[in-house]
Formats: C-alpha cells, structure tokens, sequence
C-alpha cells in the first residue's frame, strides 16, 4: 500500500503547481502522471499573456510565481497583439502582450520545481480509480492519501470519484494542431479565425513561435461538423484554401500534430468531495470564450494544493476550496461560460457573425476573450434579432 499526505493526479500545470505548494508547506506528496515523459506529447497551442494582462484578466487571483515569471528556456516568442477574422475576412485588433511557450519545456519546469520543494515524482504511473484506488506502471499498488488532487485534464478519471465530468455541462472542444515550419506569419500577431467553413462552432488559430514557425490549429465543437468532415479535413482546407490565411501558410510544413480536448462548459457541479479536490481541466477551469486554460489550472493548482495542506495540518476544510475559487476566478469563470452560449447562437451563421463584428469596437472584442460581458453585447444581439 502506497501512503501520502497528499496524491496529486497529473503532472500538467494544475497539477505540478499544487504539488509544488503542498509540498513546499511540508505535506508528503507524491504526483503521478501517465505520461513517461512529463509534457509529452505536447495538446496545447502554449499562449499565456504577459503576467500584466493576467492581472487584467483574473483580477482577484493570487498568479503563482511561476506563471508570473516564466524563464526563458520556456519561452519560443513574445507577441503584442491580437487580430480576429471574421467569416467574411473583417479584421479587428487589439493588442495583448503574449507570451508563445515551448510547453513541454514548461512542464517540465513545473514538475521540477514541485520535486525540488520536495514532492515525489512517478511519470509513466496512471491512476486507477475504484473502490480501492490503484497505481500502475512505475509506481504501482493500492494507493490511500488524505488528499487526492485531480488534475488530471479533460478526461478526469479523479472526478468520477466525484460522480461528475468536466466534460458535461456543454459540449466539448475538440482540436487539432499543426506545428509548422516555413509559414509567412505576422509574428506579432496571435491571429483567430472565425467562420463555418474553417472552423465549425469555434475558431482557428496562428500562434507565431517565430518568425516563419507557428501553431496552427482548429478548435471546434462536433454537433457543428456537416457529416463526413473530419478536423484533420478542415484544418487542410484552413491552411490550403482560406483567402487570409491560406496566403501565408500554404508554403509551410508541417513538423507536429497534436490533439486534444477543451472542457467549454464551465465548472462541474462538485469539484470538492470527501478527500478529493478537482483542478485545472479536471476541473472545468478554463476561459470558455478563447479555450484558454493554463493560467486559470495554475491558479485552481494553487488554491488546491494550499486547500490540501491546510486541511493535512488540520487547520482547514477542503469544502473551502470551491469557495476560495468563486472569490479569486468564478465570476470570470462564469460570464465566459455565459458569453459563449451568446456567442454559439450567432456561430452557426456566417451572416450573423459578420454583422457582431461590425458592431463591436476591438475593446469590447477584448473583453470577450477575457469573459467580460460588455454592456452592449445583450442589446447588440437583440438588434441583429438573437
Ligand atoms: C490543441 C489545444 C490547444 C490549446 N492551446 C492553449 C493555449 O494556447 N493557451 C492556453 O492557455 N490553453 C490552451 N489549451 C488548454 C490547455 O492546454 C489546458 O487548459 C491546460 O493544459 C490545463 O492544464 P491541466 O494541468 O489542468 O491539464 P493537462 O495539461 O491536460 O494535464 C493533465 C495531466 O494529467 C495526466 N493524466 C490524465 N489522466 C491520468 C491518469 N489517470 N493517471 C495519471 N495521469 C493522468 C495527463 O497525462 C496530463 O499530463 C489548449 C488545449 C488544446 C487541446
């Protein structure tokens, strides 16, 4: 039987981040992940904005050091602006300084400084849960811990130990992404792309890497796929054939292909039980609007890996944790889940999507992404007969 203070489950931002808080308060931990190597494969377009707009965009949150200065052995890029296409090739721009990570690299990073505070590390051990939970591959054995953090991703085998799925509650994201090399990009701009013909019930994506290196993806939602599409499909036909940006990637290569899912659903209706505590995608705590997770698993890692060992030391419960996440990132968390129900009634029409963003000022566009609900975004939708 192995035994700990505390067993976080996935080595991934939320994970490694609530290891490292744990351990360094003291508490025995020890993370495990299915993966052999920590990071790989990367599913991830690894677009984190500057420390400075994160202060904007979770104003409440304490950002773990770590999120707040990332070394440059984890960085490929730096950008300074976003620009949106609209379905008929409307741009609009707003600038936010990002930050492009090399996020294999950042993971690692991550689980080296919980191991350095003093957690133990099993890569290539997958979580087993049951009516006894089990390890197996490295570490292998019935497992007991006071405390369990699941921050095991999308798929959260940790949170059927809670009866609920962070998949549930809207449909979710599913994506591709091409590493590319040899593309003609604006490497200043991380660049979206809306419409139904690139990017059913999402968008698609260009994060530069470099100056002629990018990822390029497609997020999507499938009850938006005509029958027989597939998403490697659409991606090619993105990269070939959209008027924009077919220009400056058609002469690209491809060097990489991920997949992965994105919970878009906001967070379940537990995510705190008896021993158990959910972070991260495990969790549901992702930006619904953009898709955009890592920050927000870093702070639900935080918060959960300092719940943990306040309740080890006795001193606190862990039915504070959902509480001490609503006051640092619920109400972001959930005006972007709410933003984007507004936005998939105008998604399946291109006509409609044009129109919202003739409407809106790049400001307001700006604060969508960031899950703020701009006053005139209920009275706009109401004109254009939504
Ligand atoms: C294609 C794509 C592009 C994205 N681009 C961006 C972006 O540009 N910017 C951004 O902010 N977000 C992006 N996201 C979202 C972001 O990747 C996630 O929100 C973020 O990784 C969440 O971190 P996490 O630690 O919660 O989960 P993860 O990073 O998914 O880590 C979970 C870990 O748990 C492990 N695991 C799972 N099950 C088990 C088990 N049973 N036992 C042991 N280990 C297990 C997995 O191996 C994994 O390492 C993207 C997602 C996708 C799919």
């Amino acid at each position: 039987m192995i035994r700990r203070d505390v067993l976080v489950v996935g080595a991934g931002p939320a994970g490694s981040t609530a290891a490292e808080m744990a351990a360094a308060a003291g508490c025995d931990v020890l993370i495990v992940d299915r993966k052999a190597e920590i990071g790989s494969p990367v599913q991830c377009g690894g677009f984190v904005p500057e420390a400075f707009e994160l202060g904007q965009l979770l104003p409440n949150a304490h950002l773990p050091q770590s999120l707040v200065e990332i070394p440059s052995r984890c960085l490929l890029h730096r950008t300074s602006l976003q620009r949106l296409y609209s379905p008929y090739g409307r741009t609009a721009q707003f600038s936010v300084a990002g930050r492009c990570l090399d996020r294999r690299a950042f993971d690692r990073y991550l689980a080296g400084r919980a191991a350095r505070a003093g957690a133990e590390i099993a890569p290539g051990t997958r979580f087993v849960p049951g009516r006894e939970n089990r390890l197996c591959g490295r570490a292998s054995g019935k497992v007991q811990a006071e405390v369990i953090i699941g921050a095991d991703g999308p798929s959260s085998a940790t949170a059927r130990l809670l009866g609920v799925s962070p998949r549930a509650g809207a449909e979710v994201g599913v994506c591709i992404e091409y590493e590319m090399v040899g593309v003609d990009i604006d490497a200043q701009a991380a660049e979206m792309y809306f419409g139904t013909a690139w990017a059913p019930g999402g968008y698609a994506w260009i994060i530069p890497l470099g100056q002629d290196s990018a990822n390029v993806g497609i997020g999507i939602r499938p009850s938006y796929l005509s029958p027989g599409q597939s998403l490697t499909y659409i991606l090619d036909r993105f990269i070939a054939r959209h008027p924009q940006a077919s220009q400056r990637l058609g002469g690209g290569k491809v060097v990489a292909v991920m997949k992965g899912l994105v919970p878009s659903g906001g967070m379940p209706s537990a995510i705190a039980g008896p021993g158990i505590l959910l972070a991260g995608d495990a969790a549901g705590q992702v930006m619904a609007t953009s898709g955009g997770g890592i920050p927000l698993a870093m702070v639900g890692g935080r918060l959960a890996g300092e719940t943990a060992e306040a309740y080890v030391r006795g001193e606190g419960q862990l039915s504070d944790y959902p509480s001490r996440i609503d006051e640092e990132m619920g109400r972001e968390l959930g005006s972007s889940v709410k933003i984007r129900s507004l936005v998939d009634l105008v998604m399946r029409s291109d006509r409609s999507m044009d129109l919202l963003f003739s409407r809106l000022e790049p400001e307001m566009m700006k604060d969508i992404m960031r899950g703020k609900m701009p006053g005139r975004l209920g009275s706009i939708c109401s004109k254009i007969g939504l």
